[in-house]
């Protein structure tokens, strides 16, 4: 169903999109497609919703996403159980989503209440200099499928929080979460038109978002090339853009690292979603002298991930989410082994029907290898080698990506080296999860524009009024 204007609606033609399960290759549902005038329509109630809305005080806006968090934590498990169902990762994952969903749900609530503004030296004693933080207006907001709930509380949440009203196009392949989430800001009684949902065809319902004059404000996440095309279409109208795209993650491993820590530390980032996120872990530099037993030790330790259906108890690796993304794996993995790569654990696809990649290790990976540049998005772990600092720093900066670095190390002055010289919006040193709703989220170069999370992220959809008040007396 789509969400437009506070009520529930099938699409103008009555078309249909089929939702199938990434585990079993099942349809699941078959749910409303809509297209251009379903986009219109949304972006209509949003613009008659904003005149409302921006003027709730920000108090009151936080009590309504408080009221969405509370309704969100009653349906935790009915939420991750349809995120496993139409995305794949394992259920006790799925629910830690949701719980990271309501966490920014929470923040925002709180965050609501405290835009300030700044009160500036004046030049003339009989000046008052102020600068007001206002919403930007309508906001357009596209995600992905690879976290499809807290990906639309990362960006509802700032936005509504912030004054603003949004139309939410969500994947094709996981509208079933986003609509979860937006039962829930239906259930809070939200004012129709603060929020819309419209489920369809991406180019078509994307061409209508970005030539909208009326949409101030796009905000993305998804690959960088369809981030490139957005970039240039909103243009046209010279919106408000943040961008989160595409990341090749390094993860360092120093001879003074603890070696138990950081293998865990690539279970987490690399193979939970089974690889699927712009900061998976794509490429671990091991120092050479502790290469071998590092090897050793992690694909111990990927050999004992269980791959399956995410609903089935003990499961670690769910499904790909598409045969594709299965096909790609496993041309990253067959060009590594053309190239000199060693397996040593996993490389095949498996199961007898559903989108499974085997959790792989990969040892003496090199720069001539795909997976050295390109983000693979799945479970395979490539093993580099180093020699030094200074050469590991300049492999771990990517060309074109900056999104999250990790690093093991337990020498403070190298950790600082780290902290200053990697080219990465996110760095986490000795910590495989540094994500955070209080934290700013969001990459350099190619990786994007913007932040979510933390004070900056609400930033993002507030724009600064510079007023100066003059009361100068005439001069006789
Ligand atoms: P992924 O490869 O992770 O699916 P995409 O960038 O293709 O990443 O998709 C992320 C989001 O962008 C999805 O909601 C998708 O439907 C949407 N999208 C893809 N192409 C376009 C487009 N041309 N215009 C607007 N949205 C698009």
């Amino acid at each position: 169903m789509l969400y437009i204007n506070g009520e529930w609606k099938k699409s103008n033609s009555g078309e249909t999109i089929d939702i199938f399960n990434p585990a079993t290759g099942e349809l699941i549902s078959s749910v409303a497609s809509g297209g251009k005038t379903e986009t219109e329509e949304a972006i209509y109630a949003a613009e008659g919703a904003f005149k409302k809305w921006r003027k709730v005080p920000g108090p009151k806006r936080g009590k309504y996403l408080k009221k969405v968090a509370s309704i969100m934590k009653s349906k935790v498990n009915e939420i991750a159980e349809t995120i496993t169902m139409e995305m794949g990762k394992p259920l006790a994952d799925a629910k830690g989503e949701v719980l990271g969903a309501i966490a920014y749900v929470e923040w925002y609530g709180e965050e609501a209440s405290r835009v300030y503004g700044d009160i500036l030296p004046a030049s003339h004693p009989d000046k008052q200099l102020t600068v007001h933080r206002q919403p930007v207006g309508v906001t357009a907001a596209i995600t992905p499928w690879n976290f499809p709930a807290s990906m639309i509380t990362r960006k509802i949440a700032p936005a509504i929080a912030a004054g603003c009203t949004v139309v939410l196009k969500p994947a094709p392949s996981t509208p079933l979460s986003a609509i979860k989430v937006f039962e829930c800001f239906h259930e809070a009684e939200l004012p129709a038109g603060v929020v819309n949902l419209v489920i369809g065809p991406a180019e078509e319902i994307g061409d209508v978002m970005t030539e909208s004059p009326v949409v101030r404000k796009l905000t993305f996440t998804g690959s960088t090339a369809v981030g490139k095309l957005l970039l240039k279409k909103s243009a046209a109208t010279v919106k408000k853009v943040s961008m989160e795209l595409g990341g090749h993650a390094p993860f360092l491993v120093f001879e003074d690292a603890d070696i138990d820590t950081a293998v865990t530390g690539v279970l987490l980032t690399k193979f939970k979603n089974a690889g699927q996120t712009c900061i998976s872990t794509n490429r671990i530099y091991v120092h050479e002298s502790i290469a071998e037993s590092f090897g050793q030790k992690l694909s111990e330790k990927v050999s004992e991930l269980r791959v399956g259906n995410g609903m089935e108890k003990g499961t670690d690796v769910g499904p790909l989410i598409t045969p594709e993304a299965v096909n790609k794996v496993e041309s990253h993995v067959k060009d590594a082994v053309a190239n000199e790569g060693k397996i040593l654990c996993g490389g095949n696809r498996t199961g007898e029907k559903g989108n499974f990649f085997e959790p792989t290790v990969i040892n003496f990976a090199n720069e001539k290898m795909k997976i050295s540049k390109e983000e693979t998005f799945g479970p395979v772990a490539p093993i580099f080698t180093f020699t030094d600092e200074e050469e590991v720093i300049n492999l771990a900066n990517h060309d074109s990506y900056g999104l999250a670095a990790y690093c093991f190390t337990n020498d403070l002055g190298r950790s600082n080296r780290l902290i200053q010289d990697l080219e990465y919006g996110i760095v986490g040193v000795n910590d495989p999860a540094p994500i955070v709703p209080q934290a700013p989220f969001g990459g350099v170069k190619e990786s994007g524009m913007g932040k979510e999370g933390g004070r900056s992220g609400i930033l993002e959809y507030l724009e600064e009024k510079f007023v100066s008040v003059a009361s100068l007396k005439r001069e006789e």
